[in-house]
């Protein structure tokens, strides 16, 4: 092909005649058996490309440099005879007469820092017993989303987990572990089951750049969202990240525990940009992945200098085989997807479609942000918040509406929202109830689309939010104390979106008050910002026991959880005086529940408040400070009854 400008490889790219002549649905990537290894690469741009081997994923030499056969459609492709498992190489890619050495973008493994890639066998890398995991069955109304980061669950010294796994996907495998090693208090895996959630969603654990794994982690940290291989598992959570079947194998027994344990995995991706412009997309078709301004240059709708072009169709199949793999090899249960919005909706519902297609697929979650870090120039209809029609009913949104109503924005710290003072928001409280499908503002098809949360990995945590809006302008703000106003704001939040349609989702540790210390945006501080505080899970046990008690009682009515739009349509909100809000929600003849309705009751004041429960006999199921009275002995009452000062109060039933 002759020399070209970007903005001439925009045009070619966009064109019609590129689409049919290149598009490709043939293997890519390493293709292996033990006889022998197939490389194919999609380089149509490429006047030359050879393969090197090394024997290792870092240092030494060049064992071989072999050149590939162009095929058609802009495959080139080169057959290595012989057993390739652990072999490890790299492509040389000749454009306009320029040479870089690269890894595959398909690569499945790699060696060090994921700059040379790796053959392999991947039934070798499968833990005993990997062949019986499979993914729990978990009832759609039993859904409730926990965001952990591998490194921030297990860092702590106080995380009960062994030395070396401490950060790494391995302390997810260790059994019974306590504060300190003191016997008593649950940490990690063994508080998760506890706490009765049913998925932990993992920030970025594919192999991300921004962290070096050749040196000491010590100084290092970073969440990952800055993607250089999609394909295989970040290096520095492993044991080894120098021999790449083990990175591979740690991640697959981490599942696999989880998994024991009834918890679904969700994978938070980010196909929407890479780390740098220098990547392996780049080196190998440069600027066909990612979207071009019309001079060319790349676009930034991510915020990150780059965002990837989802519409062209190599780069579309790229997306949906990377999310098939994970979910085939790795046995995932989901994906996060990171600014949705840079997706178009085509993709998104092409990616829903072909995960349907695996057994059980229609059970794997598919949910993102529906917004975007910057100005896109996607020109196709964006799976965003504006577009919840365009995409399947299975794909799911945050829901910052629901989020920011509760607790206030979560970029001005100190603005409130229904729970922490601003109680004229009680309108959108009632939508998020709904999970927004009885108001005129989102749109969705059913509660299925909405991800009910007040917290997540970015901006401050919900305890460092209340605390914020609780102290005098004047004030430093003091995170360490458990100030009792803000506990029962913080309960009462958690009370409204664990009772709210939609999914529930929770940053870790915001069930214990976490707090980074009024960080905003931990994204590179230091780990013992990020980490996950163990002894703070002790020191907030009442506020862990509110929560878990609240996603008891909610799996306990699964009308509560269920996401059909009838069933959002059939709550029925109270006459409540302003700003309280009430509601109830009968339950359906065949649910398996000791109610036959909820009803359902919101103060966000500073004072008791009364209010006259609907006909029938009703316990008390949840007040302002226990959400586990639903467990205890049946004390009935009717007529009028007191909601404590800022509270959640629940009651249930029983005629
Ligand atoms: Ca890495």
């Amino acid at each position: 092909m002759e020399i070209t400008t970007p903005q001439t490889l925009k045009k070619l790219f966009e064109s019609e005649a590129f689409e049919l002549e290149y598009t490709y649905d043939g293997p890519l990537g390493a293709v292996y058996t033990h006889e022998g290894t197939t490389l194919q690469l999609w380089a149509p741009t490429a006047q030359a490309v050879s393969v090197r081997l090394y024997a290792a994923g870092d240092g030494g030499f060049v064992q071989q440099e072999l050149p590939m056969q162009q095929g058609r459609r802009g495959v080139w492709s080169l057959y290595l005879p012989g057993e390739r498992h652990g072999q490890y190489y790299t492509y040389l890619v000749t454009v306009n007469g320029s040479t870089v050495e690269t890894a595959d973008p398909y690569a499945k493994a790699a060696g060090l820092n994921g700059v040379r890639s790796m053959i392999v066998d991947l039934p070798s890398t499968n833990p005993r017993g990997w062949e019986k995991d499979c993914r729990p069955n978990i009832p759609e109304h039993k859904r409730v989303v926990w965001e952990a980061s591998v490194r921030d669950f297990s860092a702590d010294p106080s995380s009960g987990v062994r030395l070396s796994w401490r950060g790494k996907y391995l302390a997810f495998t260790q059994e019974n572990t306590t504060l300190a090693f003191d016997g008593v208090h649950p940490t990690c895996l063994a508080y998760l089951k506890r706490l009765g959630v049913t998925y932990v969603q993992l920030m970025p654990f594919y192999d991300f750049g921004s962290v070096d794994e050749s040196k000491n982690l010590a100084g290092q940290y970073n969440w990952g969202y800055d993607p250089i291989n999609y394909n295989l598992p970040e290096g520095s959570y492993s044991t080894d990240p120098r021999r790449g079947e083990v990175r591979i194998n740690e991640v697959k027994q981490m599942i696999a525990a989880l998994h024991s344990a009834g918890i679904g995995v969700v994978m938070d991706v980010v196909y929407n940009h890479m780390y740098r412009w220098e990547n392996v997309f780049n080196n190998c078709v440069p600027y066909y992945y990612f979207r071009q301004n019309p001079d060319g240059t790349p676009s930034n709708g991510s915020g990150c200098g780059n965002e990837v072009a989802t519409e062209r169709s190599m780069v579309r199949r790229y997306v949906i085989d990377s999310l098939v793999y994970w979910a085939q090899e790795y046995h995932l249960d989901g994906f996060r997807f990171d600014l949705m919005g840079l997706y178009d909706a085509d993709t998104m519902n092409a990616a829903r479609a072909a995960l349907d297609k695996l057994p059980g697929g229609r059970e794997i979650l598919m949910y993102g942000e529906p917004w975007q870090g910057g100005a896109s120039t996607l020109k196709k209809t964006a799976a965003d918040k504006m577009h919840l029609r365009c995409l399947s009913n299975r794909i799911g949104v945050f829901c910052d509406a629901t989020r920011d109503a509760i607790k206030g924005s979560c970029f001005e710290g100190r603005d409130p929202g229904y729970v922490n003072g601003y109680t004229e928001k009680s309108w959108d409280i009632g939508s998020s109830v709904a999970a927004w499908c009885r108001s005129d503002t989102l749109l969705p098809k059913s509660p299925n689309q909405i991800v009910s949360y007040v917290s997540a990995h970015d901006n401050f945590t919900l305890w460092d939010k209340l605390v914020l809006t609780h102290t005098p302008v004047d004030e430093k703000p003091d995170y360490d104390t458990m100030h009792p106003e803000v506990l029962a704001q913080n309960r009462m939040a958690a009370g409204i979106y664990l009772t709210c349609k939609g999914m529930p989702f929770m940053q870790a540790g915001e069930e214990f008050g976490r707090s980074k210390w009024g960080e905003e945006n931990s994204y590179k501080s230091h780990i013992s910002i990020n980490r996950m505080e163990w002894a703070r899970a002790d020191r907030f046990h009442s506020l862990v026991d509110y929560y878990r008690g609240l996603i008891g009682l909610r799996a306990a009515f699964p009308r509560l959880g269920d996401m059909s739009r009838e069933s959002a349509e059939a709550i029925e909100f109270f006459c409540t005086e302003r700003p309280l809000v009430g509601w109830q929600l009968a339950a359906k003849p065949e649910d398996n529940t000791p109610w036959q309705a909820l009803a359902v009751y919101y103060n966000p004041e500073n004072k008791p408040h009364e209010v006259k429960l609907p006909a029938g006999k009703w316990k008390l199921l949840c007040d302002g400070v226990s959400s586990s009275l639903w467990r205890g002995a049946d004390l009935l009452c009717s007529g009028r009854v007191s909601l404590q000062p800022v509270s959640v109060t629940i009651f249930g039933r029983m005629d």
